[in-house]
């Protein structure tokens, strides 16, 4: 599926423009000037190892070479290696500057860049690798900073300055180094390439076997009842693959790891063999010749941490790719200053029509006033559109065409912070911060004492879960409130719903069956929660959908079939008796009175 919002840039993006615009302005310099530092630093590496010729040839004749006898060229090896240790200094301090600057620009720049994305943009899987994005891949990407970039630049002003020194020193050499040099890093790199990808495929099938653990875990209740405790497929399956895995990939990283190696023993035999064919012509000298056997061998591990870098960065892509996604993602249009609310508490669909693609309506020329103060409830078959309804009044995405008005006000011409004081949203797949149990409710009204903290909660049935764990009220509930049922967290959404008592309230009834008691607690907030506001609840149990003053049955085509009281439905609306029938029988009621 392919939503507007994701739209890949179909030109790849330089990879260190991908850096360089997650960095500060002074981030930015920085890496520039590491970089340069760092070319500066290759180029001296590299005239140092050629140095070795023109020594090698003074050693051989006692005659001076270009100028200088051994002794000059020992002094300007020193000087060289003096300069070198100098920049390398310097350099060291700025790219760790630089690198520091990325992880904390690129924390800053995505944070303001999610805050200003549409709220429809934060679905459950985006927020799991937002949170993984953020932690440990930008500190790996910001590696990509402090060494990988660096040991680029150098490895490859090395490279281009011992080729150039060679050919100017003596053609058959630069030849030589020519063909030799680029066959030696495309075999690294494919050799480099190949382990990764197996190292990557290795995890991927070690986290499938800890998510079967975990899932056998979790499942050991419903498993014992079928007698199943022993012998659960998915595990044994994915242990059998993870062992395969594990298996191919040593075989293979083996072969990889020859590759690199051979590749260099390549270079260096090669080099040996030529260059030797030309001592015994006696074209050169075999000092020389010694000199540029002992450059091959060093030149070999440029080689090498060069190839390693370009892996490194090719990895590092990922993360980029992904804050790329988000830096680039559309953003909604918004105005500054708030507008009068005319209506205060009332919400309007004017023939809406909206979709997620443009292929597919899921509302069409949807209209529906909920009056300020009432409650609506919302039902319709799975997949109908309520949620989707019930994000366009907060906004989560705009509308193709039509208008949502809050307040009476079109919501495009009220700012985020004016629509958001207005409403409150239970919704079904709640995400608690991972902090207390009692912050978690505390945070929807900064300004409560804890005596309207404790009845918000109370009355929301939040005080028995917190009777139950560990800490109490002070329990952390785990990234998203993973440590609470679903149930439970719709709880602590609803005590924050009570807490912040804005004048809508828009409530997304969980449609997992809940317990008798949690039932108890979700109508007895509805119930508090309609004297306050306007509430437009999407609601799944009956008892809920009785209680409202209005209800709206979708179609399924985008518009509303039927809408009215409870008992004029009950009686003439034939989807609505249907709806109510079908309820009825699955949650085994029956009518006694209505
Ligand atoms: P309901 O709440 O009535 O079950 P929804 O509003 O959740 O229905 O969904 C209406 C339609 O829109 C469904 O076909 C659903 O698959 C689709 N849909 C819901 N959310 C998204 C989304 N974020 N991206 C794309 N399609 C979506
Ligand atoms: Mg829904």
């Amino acid at each position: 599926m392919t939503d507007a919002h994701t739209v890949e840039n179909p030109v790849p993006t330089p990879l260190i423009r991908s850096y360089r615009e997650l960095m500060s302005v002074s981030g930015n310099r920085a890496l520039s000037t590491a970089l340069t530092l760092h070319a500066v630093t290759g180029f001296f590496e590299g005239l140092a190892l050629l140095a070795f010729l023109p020594l090698a040839q003074t050693l051989g004749t006692g005659e001076s070479a270009w100028g200088m006898t051994t002794t000059g060229w020992l002094i300007s090896l020193g000087v060289l290696a003096v300069l070198a240790f100098v920049v390398r200094y310097v350099e060291a301090l700025v790219g760790y500057r630089a690198a520091g600057d990325f992880i904390q620009s690129a924390h800053r720049t995505i944070g303001d860049a999610l805050a200003k994305l549409p709220l429809g943009w934060f679905d459950r899987r985006r927020a799991g690798g937002i949170s993984s994005l953020v932690s440990h891949q930008f500190m790996s990407a910001g590696e990509g900073v402090a060494h990988l970039l660096p040991a680029l630049v150098s490895g490859f002003s090395t490279l281009l300055t011992v080729v150039a020194g060679l050919w100017v020193f003596d053609w058959r050499l630069g030849l030589i180094i020519t063909v030799l040099a680029p066959l030696t890093i495309l075999l690294l790199w494919v050799s480099q390439r190949i382990k990764k990808a197996i190292d990557a495929r290795t995890h991927a099938a070690a986290a499938e076997v800890s998510s079967r653990i975990v899932e056998f875990a979790a499942c050991q209740p419903a498993l014992r009842a079928a007698g199943r405790s022993h012998g659960f497929t998915p595990l044994e399956d994915a242990a059998a693959e993870d062992a395969r895995s594990q298996y191919r990939s040593l075989w293979i990283s083996s072969g990889a790891l020859a590759l690199g190696a051979v590749s260099v023993q390549l270079l260096v035999t090669s080099g040996i063999i030529v260059s030797g064919l030309l001592a015994l012509d006696g074209a050169l000298p075999p000092l020389v010749i010694v000199a540029f056997i002992g450059i091959m061998l060093r030149f070999a591990i440029t080689l090498q941490n060069l190839s390693n870098s370009v892996v490194g960065i090719e990895m590092g892509r990922i993360p980029l790719r992904q804050a790329r996604e988000i830096l680039t993602a559309e953003t909604l249009p918004e105005i500054e200053t708030a507008s009068p609310l005319p209506t205060p508490g009332e919400i309007e669909f004017d023939r809406v029509s909206f979709g997620y693609s443009p292929e597919t309506r899921v509302l069409e020329d949807f209209s529906m006033r909920i009056p300020a103060g009432t409650m609506t409830a919302v039902v319709g078959a799975s997949g109908s559109g309520k949620s989707t309804a019930a994000s366009l009044i907060a906004r989560f995405w705009d509308v193709d065409s039509g208008t949502v008005r809050v307040g009476g006000t079109d919501i495009r011409d009220m700012p985020t912070s004016q629509l958001m004081a207005q409403l409150t949203m239970v919704f079904q797949d709640v995400y608690l911060f991972n902090d207390s149990l009692w912050s978690n409710i505390a945070m929807s009204d900064p300004e409560a004492t804890d005596a309207e903290v404790f009845a918000a909660a109370e009355l929301a049935g939040v005080t028995t879960i917190a009777e139950v764990l560990p800490e109490g009220w002070q329990t952390v509930v785990g990234e998203g409130g993973r440590s609470l049922s679903g149930g439970e967290r719709q709880r602590v959404s609803i005590a924050r719903a009570l807490l912040k008592k804005a004048p809508i309230v828009l409530f997304d009834e969980a449609t997992s069956a809940l317990d008798a008691e949690n039932e108890a607690n979700v109508l007895r907030s509805v119930d508090a929660l309609r004297k306050t506001s306007t509430v437009l609840v999407i609601a799944h149990k009956l008892e809920t959908v009785r209680r409202a003053d209005h209800i709206v049955v979708l179609d399924g085509a985008g518009g509303i079939a039927e809408e009215g009281t409870h008992e004029a439905l009950f009686t003439s609306g034939r989807r609505y008796r249907d709806f109510w029938d079908r309820r009825a029988a699955a949650q085994g009621w029956r009518l006694t009175a209505t």
